[in-house]
Formats: structure tokens, C-alpha cells, sequence
């Protein structure tokens, strides 16, 4: 099982620490980029044997749990088993090759894992997709990808059904349920019966791994394709130092399985680490039951998007304060600085900052220990040079607003996607001289600090100034009225844009006076922030459009402004 990887042993932990452990150390680090690597045999195999060994804690690698009380818990060496036996069904009884798409669609159960590294040992490339999909958006995948297979539940298998005549392609279709059903394989009977001997594929550390589908956020979801190399971006000194995951960590991201930050948070980094994944199958998702779950399991670190610390803050919970959690972070969406401090003062842990894409992983965060200030995003995480960039792709000086733009030569970065799956027009569209352009705009300080200012569709241009929506947003948010809120450019006939705010009110203030509540809290952003970024306009709404990731959808607001929708 353990392979020699450039001469020394690919223990993460131990590569790290002898990275870190100065002159005569091994040249591993952010920069090295093996011809071949495999995340199953390299690091799961790696922990299986260890756990053989008897040289890793008792802490089990999966450990899933749901609302009827039922519980499961595989350690390193059952999922290198039940992986393999994976892999023997889909090469062998579903007839799947490396380089064939197979489509991936389930809720947290423990068969997403399983299939995913089963994928990763054979070489077939998998689509996480996420259950709430309905029959337009599953065939819209399967047609993009030309996938040759399909693993699903009973509730989504009929809709899969529907489809034959649209999408003729599927060769295989497995079912994961207790049920049987006509025209499909079922997983769970499969697995029992298939071999646990498998031989892992070498990969090339540059074929590919994976297709995520980014949220849709702007538009229709793209399909960015990764290799093996986000997966061994995982296992580099930075990102490890980045979390600074230990062995006997508890981690639990409940992101659905249908997104990147899932397979980030719920596989690669805390296997490469050796630490515990923890899934609540949580359905449908609900903060009051994420807050009983951090009471009753030792979870130590936990990952989401904003809108989850949010939530979870809004309960008015009597007590926050989580026995064993250490530390938290959040991504995926800008992370309010009140919510930040509320966070701080409640549960007495910090609340971290990432930013990343589904184009890019993990790219800028504040590292574990590092000094957080308040809005920012953090700093770069190489290998990923990033820079503030103009349209043409020149550096920009410190605190000026510009593209946030990744290094793309003379050499791609591991851990960056190699495209939008059959769109060489929008991969191309998206470089900018030396940099892959995120479409996001921002500042970096003299530190080394980004700044998040917005997509480059939201930014508001009010009569000269250029507004981000979460300055507004995060002065609204110290506002006891506001629940949430999007601020979104609108048109004007005078100043010809200004900032609108869609807010929904907290349940006490729902009875109060419309009109009076909206020139208190004109008058409250006016005091906190530049006056110049008051909302001119505000609408009381019930909810706010959001993607299935629970992002605003600001891009739809701004359209129904002006009338394009
Ligand atoms: P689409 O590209 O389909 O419109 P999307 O961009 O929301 O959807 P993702 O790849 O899931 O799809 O999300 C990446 C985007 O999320 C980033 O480009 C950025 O706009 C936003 N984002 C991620 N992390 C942060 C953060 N810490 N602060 C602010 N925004 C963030
Ligand atoms: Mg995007």
C-alpha cells in the first residue's frame, strides 16, 4: 500500500512537519507537482495502513448520523475495503472505463462517499449533483457530460426515468435505496457480493478527477472540470496549514454533496489529515437540529456557508456555546463582519474566513492562528499567486479595486480547474492576460489581506461611487429590524443607478410602520457607514431568491429593477 512518492513517504502530516522542519528537509512543498497521484491510494490507503499499524487514534473516518437515530461509523480500513468493492462494481458489473462520466446524484448518505472514491480508483470521472434537482436540470447534465452512468435514489430514479427518450446515453444506473427497482442495479446488494481486491489506477496527477457544477448564482450552473491535482492540493504545506487539522479532529461541513465546498470539506481535506469526517444527513436542513447536533457529538471544526452561522444565530438559542467546537469558518458567500463579531460573542469561537469557487477550490482564507480582520477573506493560498488585476490583466497597486485574478502562467496552478466542460469559448473568455479572471472584484491591503467587494454584476455604480452590496448589507445587518438583506443597484431617472435594499424583517418588527422603518434605518446607515451608500429604495420582503447553496440571488433582483425579467 504505501507507495514511495518522489523518494519519501506521502504521509500528510509527516511531510508537512519535515517540510516545515527547515534546511536538509525533503523539497516538498507548495510548488511540487508529482507526474502521477491518486487520493485513495495515497492517502486513504495510507491511513487503512496506519490504522493496521495500530498508529492513528481510535477516531473513526466516517461517521454518519441522521434524524431517526441511526448512526454508522467506517474506520480508514473499512472504507479502503468498501471502496474497492466499489470500484469492482462500477468497472465490473457496470461495465464503466476510466474517462467515462458518471453522474452522482444523492443526499448524505454514506454511499456518496463510497461511489466518489470508488470513482477516484478506477478513473471514472464523477458529476456531484445535488438531489433538489429537478427533471430539467438533471438532463441538462447528463447531455452536457455525455454521462454513461447514473447513481440515485428511489425518489429521483423515476424522474431519471422520464428522461430515456432525451438522453438515450445512460449505459448503467445504479440504485442506492432499500427498495428495488425495474431497470435498476442495486448498490446496496452489489457491494456485499463484489471483491474487496482492487488495484487503484496510477493517474496522472493532471487527468481528470471530477466535474462540479458551480451554484448558478448568475446564471446557468457551468460545469468546471478538475484533475487528480485538487485533490493533491489538499496534501500541500499550505493548505495544511491553512486548517491545521489534527488526527483526532471531528470535521463536519454540511454542505449538500452536490457542491465542491462538499467534496473539500467532507472528503479531501480532512482525510488527507487523517481526521474524522462527521455527516449529519440533516434533511431538510434546519439550524435548530445543527445546534443539538453541536451539543451531542464532539465535532471540533466546522465548515459552511455564512448563511449557516446566520441561521443558526437567528434561533436565539439560550446557549451557543458548543462543548467541544474549535474552530469554524465560512465561505462561499461574503461573511458579514457583524455576523462575524456575533459569532465571536455567542459562542466564543472566532469565525473564519475562505473564499473559493468551484472553479478554483479553496483560494484565499485566513489561516488557523492567523489575525483576522474584520471583511477580509485572507490571504492568498499557494500554490495560487492572486493579484488585484485590471481588464487587461496589470497588476494594480495595494487598496485599489480591481479583478481578482489567479496566475494562470507561465504555469496553471494545481488545485485550479482545467475547464468549463465542452465550452473552450467560456474557458477562454475567462483569461486575462497572465491570470484566470474570478469575475469577482476586490482589494488586497498592504498585508497581504483581500477584501471582497462583489461579483462584478453586483457592484452598484451610484453617481460616481462604487458600492459592494455587503457594506450596505453589513451595515443593515447591525439594524435589530433587519433579518437579511440584498442591496442591488436600481435605476433612477436623475442619478441614473442607486442602491436599493430588499430587506426581511425580524419577527418583532413585522407589525411596525413601513414608511417610518424605512427612514430609520436610512438614517442608520447613514450613521454607520458613508452616507453616500444609503439605500435611496427599500422593499420589505418575506424571503429573498436563493440558490440551492442558500445564496442571494442578486442578479435576479437587479433584473426585475430593470425590467428584464
Ligand atoms: P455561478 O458561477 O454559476 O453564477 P457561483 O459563482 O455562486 O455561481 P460557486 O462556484 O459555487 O458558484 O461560488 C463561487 C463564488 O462565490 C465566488 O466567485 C464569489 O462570488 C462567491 N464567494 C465565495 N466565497 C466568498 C467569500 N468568502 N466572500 C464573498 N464571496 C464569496
Ligand atoms: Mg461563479
Amino acid at each position: 500500500i504505501l507507495k514511495s512518492f518522489h523518494g519519501f513517504h506521502p504521509a500528510p502530516q509527516r511531510l508537512c512537519s519535515r517540510f516545515l522542519s527547515g534546511p536538509g528537509a525533503p523539497s516538498w512543498n507548495d510548488y511540487v507537482r508529482p507526474k502521477e497521484f491518486n487520493f485513495a491510494s495515497y492517502v486513504l490507503d495510507y491511513w487503512a495502513q496506519m490504522e493496521m499499524e495500530g498508529k492513528r487514534g481510535p477516531n473513526p473516518a466516517l461517521w454518519w448520523v441522521n434524524n431517526q437515530g441511526d448512526e454508522l461509523k467506517w474506520s480508514f480500513r473499512e472504507m479502503t475495503d468498501l471502496t474497492r468493492r466499489t470500484a469492482n462494481v462500477l468497472t465490473q458489473t457496470c461495465g464503466l472505463q476510466e474517462g467515462d462520466y458518471l453522474a452522482l446524484i444523492l443526499p448524505r448518505v454514506p454511499e456518496w462517499w463510497l461511489v466518489a472514491v470508488g470513482c477516484i480508483r478506477t478513473g471514472i470521472i464523477f458529476m456531484p449533483g445535488t438531489t433538489q434537482m429537478k427533471a430539467k436540470d438533471i438532463v441538462y447534465r447528463l447531455q452536457a457530460s455525455k454521462a454513461k452512468g447514473i447513481v440515485t435514489t428511489d425518489t429521483l430514479a423515476p424522474v431519471v426515468d422520464s428522461l430515456a427518450s432525451e438522453y438515450p446515453g445512460l449505459k448503467t444506473k445504479l440504485l442506492v435505496s432499500d427498495q428495488s427497482c425495474k431497470g435498476w442495479l442495486d448498490f446496496r446488494s452489489l457491494i456485499k457480493s463484489a471483491s474487496p481486491d482492487h488495484v487503484c489506477i496510477k493517474s496522472k496527477t493532471l487527468d481528470p478527477m471530477a466535474v462540479f457544477f458551480t451554484s448558478g448564482t448568475s446564471g446557468l450552473p457551468k460545469m468546471t472540470k478538475h484533475s487528480h491535482g485538487l485533490a493533491l492540493r489538499s496534501f500541500l504545506p499550505s493548505c495544511r496549514q491553512f486548517l491545521k487539522l489534527k488526527t483526532s479532529d471531528v470535521f463536519w461541513c454540511p454542505s449538500d454533496t452536490g457542491w465542491i465546498m462538499s467534496m473539500l470539506g467532507s472528503l479531501l481535506e480532512p482525510w488527507t489529515a487523517g481526521s474524522t469526517v462527521f455527516v449529519h444527513h440533516l434533511s431538510p436542513f434546519d439550524p435548530k437540529n445543527m445546534i443539538q447536533t453541536f451539543f451531542k457529538y464532539p465535532i471540533t471544526y466546522c465548515l459552511a456557508a455564512p448563511s449557516v452561522f446566520r441561521m443558526i444565530l437567528q434561533q436565539n438559542s439560550t446557549s451557543l456555546r458548543f462543548p467541544t467546537l474549535e474552530h469554524c469558518c465560512a465561505g462561499g458567500e461574503a461573511l458579514l463582519p457583524e455576523e462575524q463579531e456575533q459569532w465571536r460573542k455567542q459562542t466564543g469561537i472566532l469565525l473564519y474566513q475562505a473564499y473559493g469557487q468551484s472553479e478554483t477550490g479553496v483560494t484565499c482564507g485566513i489561516f488557523r492562528g492567523m489575525k483576522i480582520k474584520p471583511g477580509s477573506m485572507g490571504k492568498a493560498i499557494p500554490p495560487f499567486d492572486i493579484q488585484i488585476i485590471d481588464d487587461k490583466g496589470n497588476i494594480l497597486p495595494p487598496d485599489t479595486e480591481g479583478i481578482l485574478g489567479i496566475r494562470i502562467k507561465p504555469v496553471k496552478p494545481l488545485g485550479l480547474f482545467m475547464c468549463y466542460e465542452n465550452d473552450p469559448v467560456k474557458t477562454e473568455e475567462v483569461e486575462c492576460g497572465d491570470f484566470y479572471n474570478t469575475g469577482d472584484r476586490a482589494t488586497v491591503d498592504t498585508d497581504g489581506y483581500f477584501f471582497f467587494l462583489g461579483r462584478a454584476d453586483d457592484i452598484i455604480n451610484a453617481s460616481g461611487y462604487r458600492i459592494g452590496p455587503s457594506e450596505v448589507e453589513n451595515a443593515l445587518a447591525e439594524h435589530p429590524a433587519v433579518a437579511e438583506s440584498a442591496v442591488v443597484s436600481s435605476p433612477d431617472p436623475i442619478r441614473g443607478e442607486v442602491v436599493k435594499a430588499f430587506i426581511v424583517l425580524t419577527p418583532k418588527f413585522l407589525s411596525h410602520d413601513r414608511d417610518q422603518l424605512t427612514k430609520e434605518l436610512q438614517q442608520h446607515v447613514k450613521s454607520v457607514t458613508a452616507p453616500y451608500k444609503y439605500p435611496r429604495k427599500v422593499e420589505f420582503v418575506p424571503v429573498l431568491p436563493k440558490t440551492i447553496t442558500g445564496k442571494i440571488k442578486r442578479s435576479e433582483l437587479r433584473k426585475k429593477e430593470f425590467g428584464q425579467m
